[in-house]
């Protein structure tokens, strides 16, 4: 393990650093790394930011979107950036699952790896780790690690700012969830004063919808939602024919489940997917709900109370038909 002290001493030389950040990377994964970016690149560190996979459009505009590698699409050179590293932050999760096959190269790498996240039950990969379940977003723990942490606040430039803003308005569901706290509107009060436009990173990411995600948004909750009021839940399933009729691309799925949650009295909101290996699935729930629980116990998954995910093997129609058998033990939780 690293102290601080001696992570201070080893960022007070360049060194060969690679970011890296969850599978099909949202707001957070890619504002946190890029603003951690932003900010050691300034440092005279040697920087490149990593994804597992793509991410959507609406996140492509950030700053430094063009300096990111996408590990599937250059796979040796990934590995080779990340078996040559001096450094290797991970940010937004804590198992090297959550990134797919670049978790065995980080895994093997000799270089130290430092874990800034906010996610339950984190893995023993790291040699340091800034991790709090209680921040609303990876993001903040990225402020609060240079602003903090490293006490460098002044080198919080306009794009380390517009990517942390970016990271914490979409991981607190733009400033509503109950991690937003007081700090965190400081933080991001913070932000605003050191360069990010807060209505035009709004509009950057909310409305970049194409037509077809529109119209596909239409036809989920017109067509495919379903309720369950004994149980306070709503499920919305989506078939390989679904998306294929829609063209839907990366990110556009992406918010769904919140329609769903946003009906007076449902507690627990439900959206799978029929991708083309397995079903994805995503939770939401109000309150105390352990949406959690249910992805980690039976969809080989995890995240947050009320936002969490996971995927399962079996054909879409069994997922349902799972998650509707598994209602009966939460009864109780979801409508008292
Ligand atoms: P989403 O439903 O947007 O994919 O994910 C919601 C939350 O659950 C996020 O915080 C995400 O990190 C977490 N999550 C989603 N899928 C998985 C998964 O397969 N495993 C784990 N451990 N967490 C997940
Ligand atoms: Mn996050």
């Amino acid at each position: 393990m690293l102290n601080l002290a001696e992570l201070k001493e080893i960022l007070a030389q360049p060194q060969k650093i690679v970011i890296t950040t969850h599978h099909k990377p949202d707001g957070d994964a890619l504002g946190s790394s890029l603003g951690l970016y932003h900010y050691l690149v300034q440092q005279q560190h040697d920087v490149q930011v990593i994804t597992p996979t793509d991410y959507p459009e609406f996140l492509q505009w950030m700053p430094g979107n063009d300096q990111v590698i996408i590990y599937t699409e250059h796979k040796e050179k990934s590995a080779a950036l990340v078996q040559q590293a001096d450094l290797i932050f991970c940010t937004d999760f804590n198992s090297l699952s959550r990134i797919n096959e670049l978790g065995e190269a980080v895994k093997v790498s000799s270089a130290k790896k430092i874990m800034i996240d906010h996610h339950l039950d984190p893995e023993n990969f790291d040699d340091f780790r800034l991790w709090n379940t209680l921040a609303c977003s990876a993001s903040q723990l990225v402020y609060e690690f240079i602003a903090e942490f490293l006490g460098d606040k002044n080198s919080i430039n306009a794009n380390v700012a517009t990517c942390l803003y970016t990271g914490i308005m979409t991981d607190s569901g733009s400033f509503r969830f109950p991690t937003t706290t007081s700090n965190v509107h400081r933080i991001t009060a913070d932000l605003i004063d050191l360069g990010a436009d807060n209505a035009a990173i709004h509009q950057l990411v909310y409305d970049h919808s194409s037509e077809n995600r529109l119209r596909f948004l239409g036809f989920c909750l017109s067509k495919k939602l379903e309720i369950l009021p004994g149980y306070n839940t709503a499920v919305i399933a989506i078939s390989k024919e679904d998306l294929a009729q829609f063209n839907i691309i990366t990110g556009d799925t992406e918010g769904i489940v919140n329609y769903a949650l946003s009906i007076t009295n449902i507690r627990l909101a439900a959206f799978m997917i029929e991708r083309t290996d397995k079903i994805k699935l995503s939770l939401r729930s109000k309150g105390t709900f352990p949406a959690n629980e249910i992805c980690k116990n039976y969809f080989n998954g995890g995240g947050h109370r009320n936002a969490a995910g996971g995927q399962s093997e079996s054909t879409l129609e069994q997922v349902v038909h799972q998650f509707k058998t598994l209602l009966p033990a939460y009864k109780n939780l979801l409508t008292q």
